[in-house]
């Protein structure tokens, strides 16, 4: 079939393309076109067309932070691969694509001898979709080992920010939805093989002992100040609370878990209603970690 995009090198265009698929809610209805964008120069390209068009895009990573209606979306959904999944060494630094799984990215520096973000271990993100909400877990964020990041704008042009400019904070940054991260720069320190294997193992442990598995977005609520979301939900009896096939999970409060076949609008109400009522009961207004695609 003949798209826009067909003059296109480097790049894998899917129509009507259902993005349950690509998301670890395994909810999401089709997008007009999910594009899979192999170098920078074939991103340039899209963008190009995009603009000219004056279509909607949207960057999606691993789809582990995301809730997507069962509408779908009506645009282009870009998923770097390829060369975006690159990673090495520069002097002291590790140049890291943004395609490239969080887990991956310690591998990889792990086997060069080079740790300091174990903290990460487990996150089941991209290095980009990781930028963009600054992920962490234990106390750290990717914040503290990122010294700079290269972005493509929605012009296609590509500029270098440093960290001040990012502007990461608590699950956050200031880049704009119109921003694509291509890379970023890590500072990582020189360690023990063994040491740093150790360190993987152990947070991922500690994780699977906390969180439920299944499909899910992580988080589903950001902490309030001072407080933990999920020990809230938890304390306002809410653990096993459900809307269609979504329910918060019995194992960890924060958790909004897809049982099977809830849809967005299940997941919706679910969250709405746990937010009436921790407020109801707490005067606490708990805020979404995950980014609910329009
Ligand atoms: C089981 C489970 C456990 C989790 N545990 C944690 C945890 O401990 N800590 C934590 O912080 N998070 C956690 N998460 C949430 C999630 O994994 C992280 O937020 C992760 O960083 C999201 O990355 P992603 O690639 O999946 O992004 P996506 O979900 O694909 O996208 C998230 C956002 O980033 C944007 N984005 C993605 N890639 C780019 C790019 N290249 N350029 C610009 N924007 C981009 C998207 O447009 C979207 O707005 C967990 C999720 C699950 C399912």
């Amino acid at each position: 079939m003949k798209t826009l995009f067909d003059r296109i090198s480097e790049i894998r265009v899917l129509r009507n393309e259902p993005l349950s698929k690509y998301t670890s809610f395994h909810i999401g209805g089709n997008a007009d076109y999910v594009i899979k964008v192999y170098s920078q120069q074939a991103l340039k390209n899209v963008l190009r067309i995009i603009r000219k068009q004056h279509m909607k895009y949207f960057v999606i990573g691993a789809g582990t932070n995301i809730l997507v209606h069962n509408s779908g979306f009506r645009g282009v959904v870009i998923k770097l691969v390829g060369s975006f999944k690159d990673m090495h060494k520069r002097g002291d630094y590790f140049y890291c694509g943004s395609g490239l799984l969080l887990d991956a990215f310690l591998e990889k520096a792990h086997r060069r001898g080079y740790g300091g973000a174990e903290f990460l271990a487990g996150i089941p993100g991209t290095v980009g979709g990781g930028i963009k909400g600054n992920a962490g877990a234990f106390g750290y964020s990717l914040a503290d080992v990122i010294e700079n990041i290269t972005i493509m704008t929605e012009n296609g042009q590509e500029r270098n920010l440093d960290r001040q400019k990012v502007g990461f904070h608590y699950r956050g940054s200031r880049i704009k939805n119109g921003s694509i991260i291509i890379g970023a720069q890590f500072k990582l320190l020189k360690r023990k093989k063994s040491d740093i294997r150790a360190a993987i193992e152990r947070n991922v442990k500690r994780r699977w002992r906390r969180q439920p598995t299944g499909y899910s977005a992580g988080s589903f609520f950001k902490n309030p100040p001072g407080y933990s979301a999920g020990r809230l939900i938890e304390e306002c009896g809410l653990k096993g609370l459900r809307i269609g096939d979504a329910e918060v999970s019995r194992k960890h409060g924060n958790f909004i878990v897809n049982r099977g076949h809830a849809t967005a609008s299940d997941v919706l109400r679910l969250a709405r209603k746990i937010k009436k009522i921790v407020r109801e009961k707490t005067g606490i207004r708990l805020k979404e970690e995950v980014k609910i695609l329009k």
